[in-house]
C-alpha cells in the first residue's frame, strides 16, 4: 500500500477506536481527527501512537490513552467562548485539541522540561491560543481565573479547592479523583450560582497531581 494509503486507513482505525468506545460528539472527533498523536509521543513507543493506550513520556509521566482524551474532552462541553485552564501538559497533545475548541487554552504542568517541549510542538502546529506554563497547578492559574472549563489530567484525592475557586459561575471542571496507586473515578463538577453539583462518569487511572514544582 502506498504511504497515504497507509495514513487514511490508520486514521480511520483510531476514529473507529475512538468512536466504538464512546466519543461521539463530532467536533471533539474532528479536533481528534487533526491533530496527529504521532507528533507527541517521541522514542521507543512513537510507532503505538495511533495505539488506544496511554504511553510513557519524558519525566516519568505519561500521555493519556485516546479515547480517555476524548471522553474528558467530551465531557467538557467546550465552546468556541471559553477560556480553558488545563492541569498537566505533559506531551502537550490535550491542549491541542482543546485548543481547537475553545478561545484560549491555559495549560500549566510541575514539569519545566515537559512543558517546554509541548510549547515546541504546538508553537510548529501553529496553534497559538494555548500557553504553556510551568507551575503547581494544584493551585490553580489564579492570575487568568476565572475559567469557563478546567480539566486536570492528574488525579488528587480530592478536587483541588484553588480549583473549584478559579471556576466561573456556570463553568464545569472534569478530573480524576481517588489514591494514585488503585482507580480513581471521572468527576464532572458544575459550578451553579448556588454551589457545585458532582457527577461521577466512569472509572479512570492516571498518574498523581504531585504539589509543588519539580527540580526539573
Ligand atoms: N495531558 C497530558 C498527559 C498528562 S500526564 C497529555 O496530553 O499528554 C499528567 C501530567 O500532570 C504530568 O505531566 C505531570 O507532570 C503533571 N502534574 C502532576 N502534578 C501536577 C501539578 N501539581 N501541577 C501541574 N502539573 C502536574
Amino acid at each position: 500500500m502506498t504511504d497515504a494509503g497507509e495514513e487514511a486507513e490508520r486514521k480511520m482505525r483510531f476514529l473507529f477506536a475512538l468512536r466504538s468506545r464512546g466519543v461521539t460528539d463530532a467536533r471533539v472527533l474532528q479536533a481528534m481527527e487533526r491533530i496527529d498523536r504521532g507528533l507527541f509521543v517521541t522514542g521507543l513507543f512513537a510507532d503505538r501512537a495511533y495505539e488506544d493506550m496511554p504511553l510513557p513520556i519524558a519525566c516519568g509521566q505519561t500521555i493519556s490513552q485516546p479515547s480517555v482524551v476524548g471522553l474528558m474532552t467530551q465531557a467538557l462541553e467546550v465552546t468556541a467562548r471559553d477560556k480553558v485552564l488545563e492541569v498537566g501538559t505533559g506531551s502537550g497533545y490535550q491542549a491541542a485539541i482543546l485548543s481547537l475548541l475553545a478561545r484560549r487554552v491555559y495549560t500549566i504542568d510541575r514539569h519545566r522540561r515537559l512543558v517546554r517541549e509541548a510549547q515546541t510542538r504546538l508553537d510548529a502546529l501553529k496553534l497559538t491560543n494555548i500557553t504553556a506554563i510551568t507551575g503547581d497547578g494544584s493551585r490553580g492559574l489564579p492570575e487568568q481565573a476565572p475559567f469557563d472549563r478546567i480539566l486536570v489530567t492528574a488525579a488528587a484525592e480530592d478536587t483541588p479547592g484553588p480549583l473549584l475557586d478559579q471556576l466561573r459561575i456556570g463553568g464545569i471542571m472534569v478530573l480524576p479523583v481517588g489514591q494514585s496507586d488503585a482507580v480513581q473515578s471521572l468527576i464532572r463538577v458544575r459550578r451553579g450560582e448556588h454551589g457545585f453539583d458532582y457527577e461521577e462518569l466512569r472509572p479512570v487511572r492516571f498518574v498523581p497531581l504531585v504539589e509543588g514544582v519539580a527540580p526539573d
